[in-house]
């Protein structure tokens, strides 16, 4: 298989599952690129780097040791050795990697490791320009979104493992701000020419990955 499927989405979206699970039916390999930014984010904090200093992280992801394991059974995420796949999700990260994905020398080098694994091909590519920047000419090109309410319901239960009212408004100031910031490099909420949307609010699990699935075989 050489196939590239590219599927962007905002958070809370539901496409690294998807994105995962349409890798496995298919029998690709898997890339998640939000992990490559968490990860030069944990590594600048990890050695106390201002992310403001833009020259410096820009060259801290150019040296980055990224060990990232490409099964979709088994994503693994390491730097210099360091298996750092759940301190990556930590509400610090999240809160911090908007500063580091809005860093043009962060994006050239990201993209430009992005670009080698989808030019090898066989591979589900997942994050928010991949349908743009990273893989345009991918066959398959999906954008996923989902109505904010669902999506902040959806990011409450993965952070808090509740999606009760109290919940819901601890993760909207984070999941909505960060919303904004991104929307400065990528824009996620409309769809680029070519790529089709498939919004996942009214569907299960199951109904999106195989609504993805339909568009490959299309
Ligand atoms: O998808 P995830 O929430 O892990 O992405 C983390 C952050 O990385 C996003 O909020 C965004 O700032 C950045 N990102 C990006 N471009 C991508 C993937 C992620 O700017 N292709």
């Amino acid at each position: 298989h050489d196939l590239v499927v590219a599927i962007d989405g905002p958070s809370g979206s539901g496409k690294s599952t998807v994105a995962r699970r349409v890798a496995a039916a298919l029998g690709l390999r898997y890339l998640d690129t939000g992990a490559m930014y968490r990860a030069v984010t944990w590594w600048a904090l990890e050695q106390d780097v201002d992310l403001a200093d833009v020259e410096r992280v820009a060259q801290l992801a150019r040296e980055l040791p990224l060990q990232q394991g490409l099964d979709p059974a088994d994503p693994t995420v390491a730097v210099g050795g360091i298996d750092i796949a759940a301190a990556i999700r930590s509400s610090r990260i999240s809160a911090a990697v908007s500063a580091v994905a809005t860093n043009l020398g962060v994006r050239a080098e990201l993209v430009a490791r992005q670009q080698a694994v989808a030019r090898a091909g066989g591979v589900v590519v997942e994050g928010r320009d991949i349908t743009t920047v990273v893989a345009p000419d991918a066959p398959v090109r999906v954008l996923l979104t989902a109505d904010e309410q669902v999506r902040l319901s959806r990011r409450a239960l993965e952070v808090h493992g509740s999606a009760d009212a109290s919940a819901v408004d601890a993760t909207r100031d984070q999941v909505v701000r960060r919303d904004a910031d991104d929307a400065t490099v990528a824009s996620f909420h409309e769809a680029a020419d070519g790529v089709d949307v498939v919004d996942s609010s009214l569907l299960s699990l199951d109904e999106t990955v195989a609504a993805v699935l339909k568009l490959v075989e299309a």
